[in-house]
């Protein structure tokens, strides 16, 4: 029996009877993260990483059965172990190790290896088969330093200031936004969020995480001045009455496909902040050499041309399907 199945509801584990990132409902999810892609409401019990358990109990409230292990534990599942390890993709996301007679697997979810002052740092795990993520699997894709994309965010705001325009950032509300709140620099002015985002900053706080303030947008009254201030927002919020408020306004969206041109006109904002929560192309093709894995599973992004590159250099590689959405909702939904 193989370690690892694909199945009409994602990954599973026969032998320990467990499903990693489930579509559907299933009896048994190991979690890597909480972005609703990846963590599903509907099934009976959900293992997890301690790290992150505040964030996931916001996404999925109503979940009885949790349960959150340290980064680096071992529990056993019907005889396989399994244990979880730093993705360095958001606080709390987690790379499943399972093993079982030797036969070691290893499933990314998402991840990066860039700094991130918000999360645990990527831990690279030797193994026989490696399931990667692609989000970003072209040779086009390459991260900036990330201070270096922070000076430019704060560069954008000081101009925008002296302009008398107020600074609105879209960014994702779980992850990216905390991220950002935390890289740049907020002695230039006043920081407020969206409230989705400051539910997610309440939830990182709950788990240990240290981030500056960032004021309700709610609580101003009418006569505030909006022009020193950065307004950090969800993308769903770009087009929308609730911008009215701030006046005249630059508009910036902080994603890795602000680095596509055409991706950047359509969504039409001002600028474009390049910046990931995903490995880019060198990081993904540096952690796959890492792992030492003898069998590449490539899933979500660009999957099919980095199983072929990698076909290419002799590792057995092949693509699995999935309906895990990376980055997409970031930069694709209204
Ligand atoms: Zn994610």
């Amino acid at each position: 029996m193989t370690l690892l199945t694909e199945s009409d509801h994602g990954l599973y584990c026969p032998r320990g009877r467990f499903y990693v990132d489930p579509w559907q409902p299933v009896e048994r999810a190991v979690v890597t993260h909480a972005h609703a892609d990846h963590a599903r409401p509907g099934s009976q019990a959900y293992l997890a990483a301690k790290a992150g358990e505040h964030i996931l109990r916001t996404r999925l409230p109503d979940v009885a059965s949790f349960q959150f292990v340290e980064y680096g534990s071992t529990v056993s599942m019907n005889g396989v172990n399994v244990s979880l390890h730093p993705a360095g993709h958001m606080t709390g996301s987690a790379q499943v190790r399972m093993e079982y007679r030797g036969e070691v697997v290893v499933v990314t979810g998402d991840y990066k290896r860039q700094a991130d002052p918000t999360c645990a740092a990527f831990e690279p795990i030797k193994c026989h088969t490696f399931v990667t993520e692609s989000t970003f699997g072209l040779p086009i894709y390459r991260w900036k330093n990330p201070q270096a994309v922070f000076d430019d965010i704060n560069q954008w705001w000081r101009t925008n200031q002296q302009a008398g325009r107020t600074s609105v950032l879209f960014t994702y509300a779980v992850g990216k936004s905390q991220r950002i709140l935390s890289g740049i620099d907020t002695s230039i002015g006043p920081v407020f969020a969206h409230g989705a985002i400051l539910k997610a900053n309440a939830a990182y706080r709950r788990c240990g995480v240290e981030l500056p303030e960032a004021g309700n947008i709610l609580e101003q009254d009418k006569t505030f001045d909006w022009s020193r201030t950065l307004v950090l927002a969800p993308p769903s919020a770009r087009g929308s009455t609730w911008l009215r408020r701030f006046g005249n306004v630059s508009m910036a969206m902080a994603s890795g496909w602000m680095g596509v041109r055409g991706i950047r006109r359509r969504r039409v904002v001002d600028r474009g902040f390049v910046i990931s929560d995903h490995v880019d192309w060198p990081d993904l093709m540096q952690t796959i050499k890492e792992t030492e894995a003898e069998n590449v599973w490539v899933t979500h992004g660009y999957s099919a041309q980095v199983a072929r590159h990698l076909q290419q250099q002799g590792v057995a590689a092949k693509v699995i399907k999935t309906e895990f959405r990376g980055e997409v909702e970031e930069a694709e939904s209204p």
